[in-house]
């Protein structure tokens, strides 16, 4: 297994004894020297404000940004560039969706309902719930089975009178990958006039993904969780839909002419961008996507899978200790949520964190999920490409310091 630390500069600044093991990168990514550079490099060189200025460096700034764009296009296999709408993370692109494309669709028959499922993320959650408020709709709920996979034969009784369907693509608790591609084929049989949108967060980061060959319409996913910078993220959408969608942010740089009596708008995807973009995380997320597919995604999702077997097979074997989603690791991304019988999981994160191994506890903005499975919070390992065997060998002695602690 390839050890890829070298190429990030937070794994390199510990002495041996003080080695940082990161184990949380659902929450966010470390990021490598090529994307600290890539920003380093705006800021010091070329540093100007996109899409106004006539001189060579804001010439540079926006052409960078609008590479980006295409970059990510490919990325996704979108079909054009100006489905590539740029935001915050993925939170903003679902409100996003939430707001322009909830308000086309005001005209909601009665038995209209929006669906989401029991393992959404609060980002995927709470718009919908909201939404299904505001208009005076049902708000649907997706179930799980036991093992934790979507119970697809019920969803596709729920889904009948669907307005739409919000949907993750990869769970940030119980690691379950949704057969998106499957699911969609059969919801469009069933329904052809819903809408699609699936939250890839946790999942544009660790594998190849194709909006085409998923057929989604919305698709949203946050930089800072594929070693990116925080602060931008990117809603895909199909251009029909963006389109008919009135704007979300209203200011400078959406327009198409601004007079005193009436504003008209821009075409997508600048209609959605108001305002200065975070143009040095925009270049940072294409020096991202420069380095995964340097390393090739194919190659990224195995050395999570064969991180994720290590540390299965040895949690499995830890008495007390409860694992939560698919038992089959072919159906897992790298994400494992457990609770140890007697040990809260805070207190599992503190112990560790003592060590300087870095986990999640909590509800992991997942509460309805949590509730479901009867617990109020778990701990979580998160994997990523610069991860090793020894991270998880060093995880697992601290787990059994933490049985010893608390004597379980
Ligand atoms: N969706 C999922 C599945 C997530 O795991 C997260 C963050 O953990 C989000 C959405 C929200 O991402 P962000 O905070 O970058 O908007």
């Amino acid at each position: 297994m390839k050890n890829y630390k070298n190429d990030f500069p937070i794994f390199n600044q510990n002495s041996k004894d003080k080695q940082l093991v990161y184990l949380d990168s659902a929450a966010t990514s470390q990021k490598p020297r090529a994307v600290l550079d890539a920003m380093d490099e705006y800021y010091k060189n070329y540093n100007s404000n996109v899409r106004r200025g006539l001189y060579p460096i804001a010439e540079i700034a926006t052409q960078k940004v609008e590479e980006v764009r295409n970059q990510v296009a490919r990325f996704i296999n979108a079909r054009d560039a100006s489905e590539i709408i740029f935001v915050r993370n993925s939170t903003e692109a679902i409100n996003l969706v939430m707001n322009t494309w909830g308000d086309m669709s005001i005209d909601m028959a009665m038995d209209d309902v929006i669906v989401a499922t029991i393992m959404e993320h609060h980002s995927n959650f709470v718009p919908w719930q909201f939404l299904a408020q505001y208009k005076e709709t049902a708000f649907v709920v997706i179930d799980i089975t036991g093992e934790g996979y979507i119970d697809v034969d019920g969803m596709y009784k729920k889904i009948k009178n669907a307005k739409i369907l919000a949907i993750t693509h990869v769970s940030n608790v119980l690691g379950t990958i949704n057969p998106i591609k499957e699911i969609i084929k059969k919801i469009r049989i069933v329904n052809p006039n819903i809408t699609i949108l699936i939250d890839g967060a946790q999942a544009v980061p660790h594998m190849k993904v194709d909006v085409q060959d998923l057929d989604c319409d919305f698709y949203v996913f946050s930089g800072h969780k594929m070693i990116a910078a925080t602060g931008i993220g990117v809603l895909y959408g199909k251009k029909k839909l963006l389109e008919e969608m009135p704007p979300f942010l209203f200011g400078g740089e959406m327009i198409r002419e601004v007079t005193v009596e009436q504003t008209t708008f821009a075409n997508a995807p600048f209609k959605f961008e108001a305002g200065t973009p975070d143009i040095a995380g925009i270049i940072s997320l294409g020096a991202a996507i420069d380095y995964l597919e340097d390393i090739g995604m194919e190659i990224v999702k195995n050395h999570e899978k064969e991180l994720l077997e290590h540390a299965f097979s040895q949690m499995e074997k830890i008495n007390g200790l409860t694992l939560y989603g698919p038992k089959d690791i072919k159906d897992r991304s790298g994400v494992i949520s457990f609770n140890i019988k007697g040990v809260h999981a805070h207190d599992i994160a503190q112990v560790l964190g003592d060590m300087n191994i870095c986990i999640r506890a909590g509800h992991h903005c997942a509460m309805p999920l949590h509730k479901h499975l009867g617990i109020v919070a778990s701990a979580r390992i998160s994997v990523y490409i610069y991860n090793t065997k020894e991270d998880i060998d060093l995880f697992i002695s601290g787990l059994k310091k933490v049985k010893e602690i608390f004597k379980v």
